[in-house]
């Protein structure tokens, strides 16, 4: 398993720690009654360089709505798992965008994906992008949006299930 690294449209680059990939991918729905999770982004943004680091993201609470093909987050159980997080940090953690899972292998954003994420982008936050995962049952993608603009762009690479190869004898 390694870390993942993005390039944003403009230079920048996203990281994504591994513990929190491995957490993401607790919630891969490779059974087929498996239901849709997700919880938001936490992380960093290095002062020197503006390059956004996501340390840590929050898990379903049972407040959320989840269903096949659907995932409703909650305000609640997220908000404070994000203020517990922020006590930690000392104030130096900010809210990064969203993740959630899709019973697909190369996930896709839905419409409803795709209006929250608009939506989500014209708040008002302390950083100038936002991230929205997509956790697939082969892949996680991952897109850029640009805060005021709204504009969402795919970005580049990605995480794929390691191919498991046939035994051999040596
Ligand atoms: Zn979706």
């Amino acid at each position: 398993m390694k870390e993942l690294l993005f390039n944003l449209p403009d230079g920048r680059t996203l990281f994504i720690r591994e513990p929190a990939i491995q957490k993401m991918l607790g919630y891969q729905q490779s059974n087929e009654n498996d239901c849709e999770a997700g919880g938001i982004l936490i992380g960093r943004i290095l002062i020197e360089n503006n390059h956004f680091i996501i340390d840590e993201v929050s898990e379903p609470y049972p407040t959320d709505t989840r269903k096949r093909h659907r995932f409703i987050r909650s305000q609640k159980g997220h908000q404070e798992y994000f203020n517990a997080l922020w006590e930690e940090y000392e104030g130096r953690c900010f809210y990064l965008g969203e993740w959630h899972t899709h019973p697909e292998k190369v996930p896709l954003p839905s419409t409803v994906d795709r209006r929250g994420w608009r939506e989500n982008l014209s708040l008002l936050y302390e950083t100038d992008s936002l991230f929205f995962i997509i956790v697939g049952t082969e892949k996680i993608k991952v897109w850029y949006g640009k805060c005021g603009t709204g504009e969402i762009a795919c970005m580049e690479g990605g995480w794929e299930n390691e191919r498991k190869t046939s035994k051999k004898t040596i």
